[in-house]
């Protein structure tokens, strides 16, 4: 049984199926993102596709929002900004070397993304609108170097690969599961709509999981109910180790607004991201400028130190975000916005882009620059992410780290045949997108998970 139809569950589940066992996937969420507007801003007004209990607000306290969930078939792939990215060689590398997890590392994990086969397009010269002729341009004369955003994270700017497959979204669930169900749909069993209520757990091992206060009996259980989810599942179905639903990372982000100058703007068919990476003072490629076609411009910090946690109440997911609460992330956010602030100022930016501001009602990116760090910090802190990447609530480890909640399998700690598949095991978050990532850990565990239940 696989619990959660999202990036890690729909891949798990393939794999299990293609290993030859029969598969029952659930999922809490009716919906299909089959037709969703590849753009995020339409694909995210779309409720039905989106988890209406998770909220989250920062560390110190303010404003509480709606932390973007997907709750569909493709889980949050049907609503996501479809940008690929794997991350650094460093990032991976120390999945082994710092957490000990033996086996993890960039070679393993590339070779992993590698075999997901996944739909991947870079936009053609028609797709492309006038912003990334103007980024890129910029970004050349202030000394970036080229690169096309595919395999190992590294700093320069160039093109991002989308999650697009004959100009339409490619999510999960369409991809990997649709096949398969039209293959054998006696073995590839979809539960579409039904929210499972917790993992049937007895005498230390997994047994199947609860739904409407129906048992499902299973060989085995894999939770791929994603960051937010799956570490409350745990709690409410008794497991007790110390890191479940702790340890969380995001990327801490905000959105630039852009105003194109009269007569540039972009077509219907314009459709492309550009990256830009760059290193700050403390590290490679911890900086993310993400121009999205028309009018956007995120700016991302994405090594990050500062952690948060998640807890149920009420039914609710609620998320305490660490928003640079460290030193090291501030020293990191405030170059990224000056680094910003800097593109936004040359010529090839200014004859395409007559102003940016960091609000809906216009406030200049300059006039928040021209404050004090501390005064620019906690404004951004309060800002709703723009760049949401969480992972680290199920953290991947040693068993004598209490911290960890699974091992190097991704079986849980003193709970037998249970495993988790998806973004809450990441023992640290990478300098990237999470899609592939998540796709590629939840492909290796689920590849042992077919040989374990031989
Ligand atoms: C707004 C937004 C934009 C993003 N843009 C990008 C991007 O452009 N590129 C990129 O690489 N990444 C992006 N991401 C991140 C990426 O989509 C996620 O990292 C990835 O989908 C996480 O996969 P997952 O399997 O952990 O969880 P999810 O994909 O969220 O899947 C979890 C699934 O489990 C289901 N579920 C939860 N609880 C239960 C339950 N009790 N019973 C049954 N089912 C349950 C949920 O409904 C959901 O379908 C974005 C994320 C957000 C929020």
């Amino acid at each position: 049984m696989v619990v959660g139809a999202g990036a890690g569950g729909c891949v798990a589940a393939a794999c299990l199926f293609d290993a030859g066992y029969e598969v029952h996937l659930f999922e809490a969420g009716e919906a299909s993102a089959a037709n969703t507007s590849t753009h995020l801003a339409v694909s995210t007004s779309r409720t039905d596709l989106l988890d209406p209990g998770v909220f989250a607000s920062t560390y110190t306290g303010g404003p509480r929002y709606p932390y973007l969930r997907g709750r569909a078939r493709g889980g949050t792939t049907a609503i996501n900004a479809l940008v690929q990215m794997s991350g650094t060689k460093d990032d991976w590398d120390s999945w082994s070397t710092v957490h000990g997890c033996a086996g993890w590392n960039w070679r393993s994990v590339s070779a992993a993304i590698a075999s997901l086969d996944f739909p991947s397009h870079f936009a053609s010269p028609a797709q492309t609108g006038p912003l990334t002729g103007a980024v890129l341009a910029a970004a050349r004369g202030m000394g970036a170097g080229e690169c096309r955003h595919v395999g190992e994270t590294y700093d320069g700017a160039g093109p991002v690969a989308l999650s697009l497959r004959r100009g339409r979204r490619a999510d999960v669930f369409s991809v990997f599961i649709t096949p398969r169900v039209l293959q054998d749909a006696a073995r590839m069993v979809v539960h579409a709509g039904r929210m499972v209520a917790e993992i049937a757990v007895e005498a230390d091992r997994a047994r199947g999981v609860v739904v409407d206060d129906e048992e499902f009996v299973a060989d085995g259980v894999v939770l791929a109910a994603g960051t937010v989810w799956s570490p409350i599942l745990l709690r409410r179905s008794g497991v007790s180790r110390a890191g479940i639903g702790r340890n969380l990372k995001d990327h801490p982000a905000i959105s630039l607004w852009l105003r194109l100058r009269d007569g540039v703007g972009a077509t219907a068919d314009t459709l492309d991201v550009t990256g830009l990476v760059v290193a700050s003072s403390l590290d490679d490629s911890d900086i993310n400028l993400l121009p999205v076609e028309p009018d956007q411009l995120v700016v991302a910090v994405t090594k990050v130190s500062s952690v948060g946690h998640v807890a149920e109440v009420d039914g609710n997911a609620e998320v305490v975000l660490g928003t640079i609460e460290t030193h090291d992330d501030a020293t990191r956010m405030l170059a990224a916005l000056r680094l910003a602030a800097d593109l936004c100022a040359t010529k090839e930016f200014g004859d395409v882009v007559e102003s940016v501001s960091i609000d809906a009602s216009g406030t200049p990116l300059d006039a928040l620059l021209a404050h004090d760090d501390d005064t620019i910090i906690s404004y951004v802190r309060r800002v709703p992410g723009a760049y949401s990447h969480a992972v680290g609530t199920c953290r991947m480890g040693v068993e004598r780290d209490s911290e960890a909640v699974v091992d190097n399998t991704g079986a849980v700690f003193g709970v037998d045949d249970l495993w988790v598949a998806d973004a809450s095991v990441f023992p640290d978050i990478p300098r990237a997108a999470t899609q592939l990532p998540v796709m590629a850990v939840a492909g290796r565990i689920a590849s042992g998970v077919a040989e374990r239940l031989r």
